[in-house]
């Protein structure tokens, strides 16, 4: 426990970014008593990479976690540290354009990385692994939570941080009297893998491509399909992210018992993008086991709260990747509500309009986010009803897309939260 003078308990279900996130700034204020509950016998990530927009790494920052973050993160090097990712045609690498973010440009690391960076920093006996939460009941201003192994735990707030998955999320949209959500299938599926970036060097070389496609981010684009790479480790490896989507159907399902991630072949992923051009092939060929991921989001729900019971993260705003937000969204509800919960007036009386408050701050721009990435990959895909293949304005509104979700101020959201609860 964080103290001995505890006098709120917190639980936090779910141990992915936004909840270590999340239980290692409140560990910090001696008045709250934190407990995390992970289903899984340890914190893990998928051997992938990150992203995270400017107003992600100001959220790293404010959650004090900027120092572990900048030692393991990767920028791009001067002169094109400002780039987020450079924009170019599918089958011939043809140049289209930049987004730029001034001062931090694309910043991303080794999820494994990240999460055990904060995960090492948990004081002792904060996280407890094997515990499954499966049901949630308010009794007399507490909260109950019952685990799979029969036990049960009882706390003053409960944060579901349990991912696109949660199992708390039902309790809460029942509460605000709105029917259970489940994620939706996109009709998108990512094929995933990590290159040395010595070995696509030396391929790249070998094929008389430019290596200025390693050493900067990049986004290819075309006909239903795009593919991103950035450096993780260092620039020891090369992050990559190749994207087809089928928007043959509405409503796209995926099959109920096919796992949403499994292994697939290089032929198959060769094939998918074999009208496209060398420096996407060769690319592609420098991953001999890919992994296929079959995207899904969640609509917008209407409330992120209950009682006393709130949403944070996928559980409450799963979107698609096509902005490298999700995470970053996570970490920003983490951020408000620590400042939140940090402060002196809290007190196991006055959650309730706290949560409120964090809802009605949170909420609008979590949803826009998830609007927006969506849209990002029918823009990036060539079917955005305005801009579809015309590459000068694809170029010009990709240029200045992303700069509302980067230059948010979440102090501004801080002062509204306050605000609204009469803290001035
Ligand atoms: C292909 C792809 C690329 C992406 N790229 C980016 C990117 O570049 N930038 C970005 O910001 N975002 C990105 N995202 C999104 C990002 O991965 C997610 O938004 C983020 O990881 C969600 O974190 P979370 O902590 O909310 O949930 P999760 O990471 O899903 O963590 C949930 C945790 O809760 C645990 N759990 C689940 N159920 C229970 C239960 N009942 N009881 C106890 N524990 C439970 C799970 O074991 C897990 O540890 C990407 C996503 C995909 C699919």
């Amino acid at each position: 426990m964080c103290s001995s003078q505890s006098t709120l308990q917190i639980a936090i279900v779910g141990g992915g970014i936004a909840g270590v996130a999340l239980a290692l700034d409140l560990c910090r204020h001696p008045h709250l008593n934190i407990q995390l509950f992970e289903a899984a016998p340890a914190f893990g990530e998928v051997g992938a990479g990150v992203s995270f927009g400017a107003n992600a790494v100001r959220a790293i920052e404010g959650l004090g976690i900027g120092k572990p973050y900048e030692l393991i993160a990767d920028r791009t090097s001067a002169p094109w540290q400002d780039i987020w990712f450079e924009w170019r045609r599918g089958t011939d690498a043809g140049y289209l354009g930049n987004s730029v973010a001034p001062g931090v440009g694309q910043s991303s690391v080794h999820r494994a990385d990240f999460l055990d960076a904060l995960a090492q920093q948990l004081p002792p006996g904060i996280a407890c692994f094997d515990k499954r939460a499966v049901q949630v009941d308010e009794v007399d201003e507490r909260v109950r939570i019952r685990f799979t192994d029969g036990t049960q735990y009882e706390c003053d707030l409960l944060i579901a941080a349990d991912g696109i998955k949660s199992s708390i999320r039902d309790y809460v949209l029942q509460g605000l009297g709105h029917p259970a959500v489940v994620p939706r299938f996109s009709g998108t599926c990512a094929y995933r893998g990590m290159i040395d970036s010595e070995t696509l060097r030396a391929a790249y070389r070998a094929a008389d491509i430019d290596e200025h496609l390693i050493n900067v981010p990049q986004m290819y684009l075309g006909l239903d399909g795009h593919i991103l790479t950035f450096p993780v480790k260092k620039g020891r490896l090369i992050n990559v992210v190749a994207f087809v989507s089928d928007r043959s159907s509405p409503d796209p399902q995926w099959p109920q018992d096919t796992p949403w991630v499994k292994n697939t072949t290089q032929a198959d992923m060769l094939q998918a993008f074999s009208s496209w051009g060398d420096a996407v092939r060769v690319l592609l060929e420098c991953i001999p086991a890919p992994t296929l991921w079959a995207l899904h989001d969640l609509e917008e729900l209407p409330g992120y709260v209950h009682g006393r019971v709130g949403l944070i993260g996928d559980a409450a705003h799963a979107m698609l990747p096509h902005q490298g937000a999700g995470a970053g969204q996570g970490l920003e509800d983490a951020w408000l509500l620590a400042r939140l919960l940090a402060d002196p007036h809290v007190t196991a009386e006055n959650v309730k309009p706290l949560l409120g408050a964090y809802n009605d701050v949170r909420r609008p721009r979590a949803c826009r986010v998830q609007r927006t990435s969506l849209e990002a990959g029918e823009l990036y895909e060539m079917r955005d009803g305005h801009v579809s293949d015309n590459e000068q304005l694809l170029s010009t509104t990709l240029a200045s897309r992303f700069d509302w979700l980067w230059n948010h101020d979440i102090e501004v959201d801080l002062a509204n939260a306050r605000s609204q609860l009469g803290w001035q």
